[in-house]
């Protein structure tokens, strides 16, 4: 789950990291209001769950609050990244002597937390990471011990040559371990870490994902979802108890078992098409988990062909099947289904399909091949 910017902001706050005091507006008028209470220059900054505002536009410094409200109202209801801005946030505007970067994620590879860091932060720290990886700093938590401080002021020194603002910069290190900790993050950033001209380190920005699967035992952390800030396809396939990822490709993926999505994505990949999504309807039998799957991948304007890739576990192959004929009554299919299903009854599920006139493959390697080749078709 994503967190808006202010609200990572405040678990920041609340955990010793300085961060500038801000505010969020829904309308040009809160933010005149905003920027009037904080007096001077502010910066006005889309709340929306993507990166890279600042180039789309999103972050905007304003001198007053006459421009504050004439700003926000330029920002307010744009778009970026397909994702309308509702809120904005109004911080008064910091004087940046330099920009570095501090992030905290969780390595497979190491299979533990890394704290990474970056003197070269700011908007471009994916451009850093791509032609300049030698200036990107990483050191591995164990997570028994969590960062420890000689860790912390070894990778500050990495960003600032003094010990003062190392300082700062190590124990805000901490305390960001502490949160990522804190709230089951599989991500947590502040890009830009600026100092200010008389040495003082501060938080800008705050970009922290929290992983799914903690929110059962975190329910404050849940209560700060705003699905409305999220892309309609995955709130519906939540609704609907599907594990659901829009993607950028054409084939439509529908699949039980998060194992057989991901194999079957590689396999699209391999011959050579792209994946819109990845969808796993679980390893239940239940026929509406198909319609609803259906409904949501054939929403997808990119979607040109749908490949359903059954494994007849517990799951069984006649409720799939029965799931895809009342999913067909219900919405008209303009673009070709590849059905491909075995295991547990999958003699009926054929006979379903072949009553309602659809053909099936048993064949996952013939299924995907098919499915990229109409999608080719079609684009
Ligand atoms: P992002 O582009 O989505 O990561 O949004 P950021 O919050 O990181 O803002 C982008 C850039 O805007 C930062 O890297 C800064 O250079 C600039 N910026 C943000 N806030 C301020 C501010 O208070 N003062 C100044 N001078 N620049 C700011
Ligand atoms: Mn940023």
């Amino acid at each position: 789950m994503n967190l808006h910017e202010y609200q990572a902001r405040a678990l920041l706050k609340d955990a010793g990291i300085p961060v500038p005091a801000a505010e969020v507006a829904e309308s040009p008028e809160d933010a005149e209001a905003i920027a009037r209470r904080l007096g001077g220059a502010v910066v006005v900054k889309a709340q929306v769950h993507a990166g890279g505002r600042g180039k789309a536009g999103g972050v905007k410094l304003a001198k007053g609050p006459a421009e504050a409200r004439t700003t926000a109202q330029g920002i307010l209801g744009m778009r970026i990244k397909g994702l309308v801005v509702q809120k904005v946030l109004v911080a008064p505007a910091a004087e940046i002597a330099s920009e570095s970067y501090v992030g905290i994620i969780v390595d497979r590879g190491t299979q533990s937390p890394v704290v990474m860091v970056s003197p070269a932060g700011g908007i471009d720290i994916e451009e850093v990471a791509a032609k300049t990886p030698e200036k990107i700093f990483r050191a591995r938590v164990d997570a028994r011990h969590g960062l420890l401080p000689h860790q912390a002021l070894g990778l500050g020194f990495r960003l600032y040559p003094d010990l003062a603002r190392a300082r700062q910069a190590a124990a805000i290190m901490r305390q960001l371990y502490q949160v990522f900790g804190g709230v089951g993050a599989s991500l947590v950033e502040i890009n830009p870490l600026i100092t200010t001209p008389d040495g003082t380190v501060v938080a800008l920005d705050a970009k922290l994902v929290v992983d799914d699967n903690e929110l059962d035992r975190r329910p404050d952390i849940a209560a700060l979802r705003d699905a409305e800030a999220e892309l309609p396809a995955e709130v519906r396939a939540r609704a609907a108890g599907l594990s659901y990822i829009q993607l950028d490709g054409n084939v439509g993926c529908c699949v039980n078992g998060a194992g057989l999505a991901m194999a079957t994505m590689d396999l699209v990949k391999y011959y050579g098409g792209q994946p819109a999504n990845f969808l796993d309807i679980g390893g239940s039998s239940n026929p509406q988990k198909v319609v609803d799957a259906l409904s949501i991948i054939t929403a997808d304007p990119n979607v040109r062909s749908i490949l359903f890739n059954i494994f007849g576990g517990i799951t069984r192959c006649d409720d799939v099947a029965n799931g895809i004929v009342a999913a067909t009554r219900q919405i008209t299919l303009d673009r070709p289904l590849v059905i491909r299903l075995t295991g547990t009854n999958e003699a009926l599920a054929v006979d379903i399909l072949k009553g309602a006139g659809f053909s099936a493959l048993t064949d996952m390697d013939q299924a995907v091949e098919q499915a990229v080749r109409l999608a080719r078709e079609a684009a």
